[in-house]
């Protein structure tokens, strides 16, 4: 993670997990969003076809009650006694399966005529809600009421029911007709569908006149509290809605559809956990698989990362192995080349330089001078201050002779024990006599006391001898240089020590 290589993985990888991850929220989202919106539209659908279906039904049996209501008036209100008229109304009740039944009640409630072949002994329907309705409405139009049982037969039915006026337009007992719950019960059971998916007709007061799938204990139950009249209906009369059943609690994707004709509602609703389970199952595969993807990006990330830091890891330690061995390196080669004494050029240095400046000088054509240092009677300073002394010694020799030199190309060397070199390229002999004069002056100015020197001033005093050549490429020219200078040096010390003297003199 530390590698700018890593971290941009880790962001590669983050984004690739919360892109798949957002996609795949979305698509299901977006999935979900049509499934509701295809149960909306479904559930809708249902709503107005059974809407229709309802007012057919009821249509059937408005026109078969008018059609009874309308020999009374003909004939006189007498005629619903006679047995012409009850053969008449029992015709007609078999015309229709959803038609119950037909009766006519005079002002006191008392059956007058009725379809069915049962009359029962309490023959009186005053206590009905319909019948009460009617005494109190002059309304003459079309009423359905509250699911009743049927005292003729023990059924559960929808009374349907006209009121009849005597002459004076007072009010003179009910037509009604009696609508089979059990038919809707049919005709509802024909639709497949869940287990908790409803179909309802409901009375517009909110009476609930029949649902599927739930018991007929339902029946009759207000739905005022439900969201259907609260807000539905007032908004439209056909529609599609989620909300919580008042009547069960279940959450539903709602259709809903108000009859034109008469004051019913229909409404179809879709268990809105099951759509999610379905929703679910469409998914799982696709989820599953998605899952799986990322957990094989995430693996794979992780374990990229993984091998970066190690490769890191490595890589630093590498890099710390090399450092270590160039600095080793390093010391290893100015070990090789410098003497540990004096730090100067050693004798491999001197060695290496010399024939470059060989090299050089035979490109160029210019003169190279070399002048070899040696100290007078050294062996007698040891003897007389001791090595310790004597190496101070060599080490104040040698600062001294690079005082001298002045190019930035001259080099002084140790060339072994009290002994010293020094290459001056581009040197005559001349100046090369005066660079070794002063080292000799240098030396000598020094002032180290020297009490075994055969040197009259009794310091430390170095001979100097100088060589001088312009090469041509020749082999044998380094040899030829060495010599030259050895040559003068020791002539300088057989002439005396502490002086300096060159090949050409
Ligand atoms: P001359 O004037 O003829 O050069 O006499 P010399 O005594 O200097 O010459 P010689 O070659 O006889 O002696 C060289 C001495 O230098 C021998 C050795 O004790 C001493 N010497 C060589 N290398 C070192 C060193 O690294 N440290 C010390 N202290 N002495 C050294
Ligand atoms: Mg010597
Ligand atoms: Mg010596």
């Amino acid at each position: 993670m530390r590698t700018s290589l890593g971290r941009s993985l880790a962001v590669f990888l983050c984004v690739i997990v919360l892109t798949v991850t957002g996609i795949n929220t979305w698509s299901l989202w977006h999935d979900w969003q049509l499934k509701l919106a295809q149960r909306e539209l479904e559930a809708r659908n249902l709503s107005v076809s059974l809407a229709r279906q309802a007012e057919d039904a009821f249509l059937q049996v408005d026109i078969i009650l008018s059609e009874a209501v309308r020999e009374l008036i003909q004939n006189g209100p007498a005629y619903a006694a006679t047995p012409a008229f009850k053969t008449h109304i029992r015709a007609q009740q078999g015309k229709i399966p959803q038609l119950h039944g037909l009766f006519i009640y005079d002002k006191q409630g008392n059956w007058v005529a009725s379809s069915a072949s049962y009359v029962p002994a309490k023959a009186s329907n005053a206590d009905r809600d319909y019948f009460i309705w009617h005494r109190m409405h002059t309304d003459d139009g079309l009423h359905i009421s509250r699911v009743i049982r049927s005292r003729s037969t023990g059924d559960l039915v929808i009374p349907v029911s006209f009121r009849l006026n005597d002459a004076a337009g007072n009010f003179a007992g009910v037509a009604l007709a009696t609508v089979r719950v059990d038919y809707f019960r049919q005709f509802y059971s024909y639709y497949s569908l869940g287990e908790k998916d409803v179909l309802a007709l409901i009375l517009a007061n909110t009476s609930v006149l029949y649902i599927r799938p739930l018991p007929d204990s339902f029946i009759n139950r207000s739905l005022s509290a439900s969201p259907l009249f609260r807000t539905a209906l007032k908004a439209s009369d056909s529609g599609s809605a989620t909300w919580r059943s008042a009547l069960d609690g279940v959450e539903r994707v709602f259709g809903y559809a108000r009859l034109d004709r008469y004051p019913l509602i229909v409404t179809a609703g879709f268990d809105r956990d099951a759509a999610r389970k379905e929703w679910l199952s469409e998914n799982l595969v696709d989820l599953a698989l998605n899952v799986v993807l990322l957990f094989i990006i995430s693996g794979m990330g992780f374990f990229m990362l993984r091998q970066i830091r190690v490769n890191v890891k490595n890589h630093l330690e590498l890099t710390l192995v090399r450092d270590e061995l160039t600095g080793i390196n390093h010391t290893l080669q100015s070990l090789a080349l410098v003497d540990g004494l004096t730090g100067l050029a050693n004798r491999r240095q001197f060695d290496v330089l010399l024939e470059k400046n060989l090299e050089r000088s035979a490109k160029s054509g210019e003169p190279l001078s070399l002048i070899m240092v040696d100290i007078d009677f050294f062996k007698r300073y040891n003897d007389s201050y001791g090595h310790v002394t004597g190496d101070q010694c060599l080490r104040s020799v040698g600062i001294a002779l690079k005082s001298v030199i002045h190019r930035s190309d001259d080099i002084v060397a140790r060339y072994g024990g009290e002994e010293f070199a020094i290459i001056l390229p581009n040197t005559g002999a001349a100046d090369a006599l005066k660079v070794a004069q002063r080292a000799v002056q240098a030396v000598s100015d020094l002032s180290l006391a020297h009490r075994a020197s055969a040197v009259p001033e009794g310091v430390v005093t170095i001979s100097a001898g100088c060589g001088t050549i312009t090469a041509s490429g020749d082999a044998s020219e380094e040899e030829r240089l060495k010599e030259q200078a050895d040559n003068a040096l020791y002539h300088a010390k057989r002439s005396g020590r502490n002086r300096a003297v060159s090949a050409s003199d």
